[in-house]
């Protein structure tokens, strides 16, 4: 059986904060209705849509983000799961981790308890930071403090598993202060962390206020706070084994992990991306459109087949974010060819460069090689 990921998106939030560009929009409960009607329609109907059948899979992972899926009523994310669980009966396994992100200023230790209870077993709380003039200058709807106390609930409610995002190179962020997140978050003993330093999106207030200016940690400050990060992180028992994600030994997200080893996934809801034999498909981002017709193959955003070159070109790419890095008999085994058949000019040159390391059978990112990471897999494009 093939290891399947289900990824559901809820494409709404309290307000934007000021740096974000995902999919996402302010929300009245009106709205929320009948998306989660178009959603449990789309799932229902998903063999169809993506010409996929689910008992060829085992069910390995479940991840509702957006967004703010906390926004949801604990009733909407049982209909959700339990819409799953019916249309996968074949595929559901007992060991299916199940991840929801929470915004803190969006719970209640009430809401948490009944997510617990409607099988989500993993959480992901998008803190950021927990300087407050900092989550002010983002424009967060929430502070430090309702962090701790929604991390406190999750754990009174139950919750084992708990990631937690965080942002580097943030405005006026200095080591001191991202000290102090490093070490609140440490010393909470999350089994997982999430640390992405700030990308300036166009058509954001971000951008506006940013753009052009020197109002951001510039590339060194930003190098400078991602290896203080790593290092922190790495004192404190948390294993880099992604460039941006850290977890104590086991807490690896399975559902993640599925993207850079490129598993099959089904994306649910608005915008939402799905990988399937090799397909990949990405929904509507029109609303409207979604709404009507959530199972339409008309409008998908995007429907490509992929070409061999680009499987292995992807394989390379999102393999070497990993700190496992690729192995080069799984890449025999999966293309029946030599790796240096169809990289060997390049990969002696990034070896040269000293941005790869081969070694055992396996080719890794060196710490050069991480800086240096869109020029890395740029090379194999
Ligand atoms: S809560 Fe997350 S998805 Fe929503 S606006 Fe803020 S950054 Fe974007």
């Amino acid at each position: 059986m093939k290891p399947l990921g289900i990824y559901v998106h809820i494409p709404f939030c309290v307000r934007k904060c000021d740096y974000c560009d995902f999919l996402s929009m302010p929300v009245g409960n009106e709205g929320m209705d009948d998306y989660i009607y178009a959603l449990l329609c789309e799932i229902k109907g998903y063999a169809g849509k993506f010409n996929c059948v689910g008992d060829r899979y085992g069910l390995s992972s479940i991840y509702i983000g957006g967004g703010t899926p906390s926004l949801l009523s604990a009733d909407s994310v049982s209909m959700i799961t339990d819409c799953i669980r019916r249309q996968f009966a074949y595929a559901y396994g007992k060991d299916v981790e199940i991840t929801m992100e929470a915004n803190p200023g969006t719970v209640s230790p009430d809401s948490l308890k009944s997510y617990r209870e409607c099988g989500i077993n993993r959480l992901s709380i998008g803190l950021q930071s927990v300087n407050d003039d900092e989550l002010r200058t983002l424009g967060r709807i929430h502070d430090a403090e309702a962090f701790f106390k929604a991390f406190d609930a999750a754990k009174k409610a139950g919750f084992d598993n708990i990631n937690v995002d965080i942002m580097t190179a943030l405005p006026g962020q200095t080591l001191d202060s991202l000290e102090n997140t490093l070490k609140a978050v440490t010393d909470l003993s999350c089994t997982h962390i999430s640390a992405y330093s700030l990308i300036l999106e166009e058509g954001t207030p971000f951008y506006k206020r940013y753009a052009g200016t020197d109002g951001l940690p510039g590339e060194e400050k930003e190098r400078e706070m991602y290896h203080f990060t790593v290092s922190y992180l790495k004192e404190h028992g948390y294993k880099r084994y992604e460039i941006s994600n850290f977890s104590l030994p086991g807490y690896e997200s399975r559902h993640n992990s599925a993207y850079w080893k490129r598993n099959d996934y089904l994306g649910f809801g608005l915008g939402a991306s799905s990988l399937v034999d090799n397909t990949r498909y990405k929904n509507t981002v029109n609303m409207c459109d979604y709404l009507k017709h959530p199972l339409s193959r008309d409008l998908f955003e995007e429907n490509i087949s992929l070409s061999e070159r680009d499987r292995m070109a992807e394989h390379m790419f999102l393999g070497l974010r990993l700190s496992e890095g690729v192995s080069e008999e799984e890449f025999g085994k999966e293309f029946e060819k030599e790796i240096d058949e169809i990289y060997g000019r390049e990969l002696s040159r990034l070896v040269t460069e000293g941005l790869l390391l081969r070694d055992g059978g396996r080719i890794r990112l060196t710490e050069k090689g991480v800086d240096y990471g869109n020029y890395v897999f740029s090379r194999f494009l």
